[in-house]
């Protein structure tokens, strides 16, 4: 590795500017980026944003939000990019403007319609706040999306990276749009060694694009830096840094530090939680319970499940207690999924039951648990994607 050690001469250079930042000896958040290493390393000037803008033209990927950029569309992207994949979000992308094309449609849905809409993406929270805030922009805006970034972090679940990719690329407001794509390329440019996850290092990477956005174009700026990150300056591995318009200005690419930059704190390790996971049949229906309403996966479907890891007899005593018996039990395969700050480790019983004791009236699991036919599970009640894997296990004659 060819790691530049900094020059204690430095205190005597002032300050100067390299790959957009003006460092110098106690220039914060600069640790990596005294003058002497860029001098050092090779790094020529400023990043020209018309290099990147030019590539952009070159090279944007054809994205269906794209085709024809309103705000509703950036927004509806945007919030679905924020945690799946690109791939994933296209298809994902057209259904749900198939049956909710504008903002109106969306602020009248109902819940198990733009729930189940979302069914698969996760964290659904997303689209629960896409609701809220159509909701918030026909009655506070008259159904129109407000214009400025700071207006736009007024509705519900829109905070400043949303905000400033619609701002920007919709009303072409002067504003970076700083996500992990942008985080990872700032560091990389400007051998920023401090944790990108931090604020400190967001107002660093702000900071530093404000510096070098165009007074035009700052749409195209945005999207040709998340294009920049997703398909040249990639997270994991060698970026393909001979393809990349800013290779000149790259601390990075001249010291041969792309696997080492940027810095992130080490992940904390996820608590795992174990579970067992019913598919009980009865009357050609399955059970299903909703989840409560706070909380996590708050207000989905799901399919019966209790804490813990249970045995044949245990899983036998739990659906008795649900009413159903008597019971045929099969054991289902173990599954595994990972949230954000926990994990599932699952395993399954297929139950097939005679008899179901409905919960009499009154009592407090009356709403809990219901039966749905195939047709209703596949066209109304939303199952999280933790459950994908017992999805896949439901018998074939039932669907
Ligand atoms: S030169 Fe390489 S490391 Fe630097 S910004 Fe470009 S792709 Fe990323």
């Amino acid at each position: 590795m060819n790691t530049k050690q900094p020059d204690n001469s430095i205190t005597s250079i002032g300050t100067e500017v390299y790959a957009g930042v003006e460092v110098s000896a106690d220039t914060p958040g600069c640790a990596q980026g005294d003058a002497a290493s860029f001098k050092q390393a090779g790094v020529s000037g400023r990043p020209q944003p018309e290099a990147l803008l030019n590539w952009y033209d070159a090279n944007r990927r054809s994205l269906p939000w794209r085709d024809e950029p309103t705000p509703y569309h950036v927004w509806v992207s945007e919030i679905m990019l924020q945690q799946t994949r690109v791939e994933a979000v296209r298809e994902y992308y057209q259904r749900f403007l198939s049956v909710l094309p504008d903002i109106d449609a969306l602020a009248k849905a109902d819940e198990d319609t733009y729930l189940k809409l979302w069914e698969g993406l996760g964290y659904y929270s997303r689209v629960r706040n896409l609701h809220k805030a159509a909701v918030q922009i026909v009655t506070e805006h008259g159904g129109r999306m407000p214009e400025s970034s700071r207006s736009l972090q007024k509705l519900a679940g829109i905070g400043p990276y949303t905000s400033a990719a619609i701002a920007s690329i919709c009303f072409g407001e002067r504003i970076p749009a700083v996500d992990g794509n942008l985080l990872r390329v700032f560091a990389r440019l400007t051998g920023y060694r401090e944790d990108i996850k931090t604020p400190a290092a967001k107002n660093a990477a702000t900071d530093f694009y404000l510096e070098l956005f165009p007074q035009e174009r700052c749409g195209d700026m945005n999207q040709a830096l998340m294009d920049l990150g997703a398909t040249i300056c990639l997270p994991k591995g060698r970026p393909f840094c001979e393809q990349c318009p800013w290779q000149e200005h790259c601390f990075a690419r001249q010291t041969d530090q792309q696997e080492q930059l940027p810095v992130t704190a080490e992940k904390k390790e996820r608590p795992v939680e174990h579970r067992t996971v019913f598919l009980i049949y009865y009357d050609q229906k399955l059970a299903l319970q909703k989840r409560p309403d706070q909380g996590l996966l708050a207000g989905l479907y799901e399919f019966p499940n209790a804490d813990g890891r249970l045995s044949r007899k245990q899983a036998a005593d739990y659906v008795a207690a649900l009413g159903f018996g008597p019971v045929r039990l099969q054991k289902l395969p173990e599954a595994k999924h990972i949230f954000s700050h926990r994990e599932w480790h699952m395993t399954g019983w297929q139950v097939l039951a005679d008899e179901w004791k409905e919960f009499s009236s009154g009592s407090p699991r009356e709403h809990e648990l219901f039966l749905a036919t195939a047709e209703e599970l596949e066209n109304v009640y939303s199952i999280p994607s933790a459950f994908a894997k017992y999805r896949k296990e439901i018998r074939q004659d039932f669907l």
